[in-house]
């Protein structure tokens, strides 16, 4: 799997998951303004007159200079995906509590989009196919079918955790760190799915 790195603007807040591709142009650049977490060497010149080969040495997370890096959309909602959504509910069925692989999920829309309900983060849940089914068009009031966990609105921290699934160790924990103590996130980012 190749190793990703998070690229931070100057305040520290994430901007974007970078190759390691990207990250050396960034130091090659100049433009790389601080670094934390674990450091790889990366060959990338060639070899010089006294036999030693230029290199750069990438850490897991840097933080860049530039426009490019200036954050200006701190409220922003996370784009929705399914594989988003399974990972906010750690691949647990809201309605049997049962935890499965992506292929056995289904997007749940608590408000049905026939009663009106829509595609928010709000409005979904991750359920396995058999629940989905079962609760058809209704709400889970109408269903009897009670959420186990409620939806909600993942912070831009949080939403760079879902969108990663080979997450390193230090920078899960810089992500964690400014993820709320509520999110089912901290309860799970060992959880393997
Ligand atoms: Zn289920």
């Amino acid at each position: 799997m190749q190793r990703q790195i998070l690229a931070l603007d100057m305040a520290g807040t994430p901007r974007k998951w970078v190759s390691a591709e990207n990250a050396v142009a960034y130091y090659a650049k100049g433009v790389v303004a601080y670094e934390f977490g674990a450091v790889e060497m990366i060959f990338h010149g060639g070899w010089q007159r006294n036999g030693v080969r230029s290199c750069i040495q990438v850490s897991n997370i840097i933080a860049v200079r530039g426009p490019e890096f200036i954050t200006r959309d701190y409220s922003r909602t996370p784009l929705l995906n399914s594989d988003k959504l399974y990972a906010r509910d750690r691949h647990l069925c809201a309605y049997c509590g049962v935890q499965y692989r992506e292929r056995d999920l289904s997007r749940d829309h608590v408000i049905p989009v026939a009663r009106g309900g829509r595609d928010t983060w709000m409005n979904l849940v991750t359920a396995c196919r058999a629940c989905n089914v079962r609760k058809a068009n209704r709400t889970p009031e109408q269903a009897h079918m009670p959420l186990l966990y409620l939806p909600y609105i993942p912070s831009r921290w949080e939403d760079f955790i879902l969108v990663n699934r080979h997450i390193l160790a230090d920078q899960m924990e810089y992500l964690l760190a400014k993820v709320p103590s509520t999110s089912r996130l901290r309860a799970t980012c060992s959880a393997g799915f």
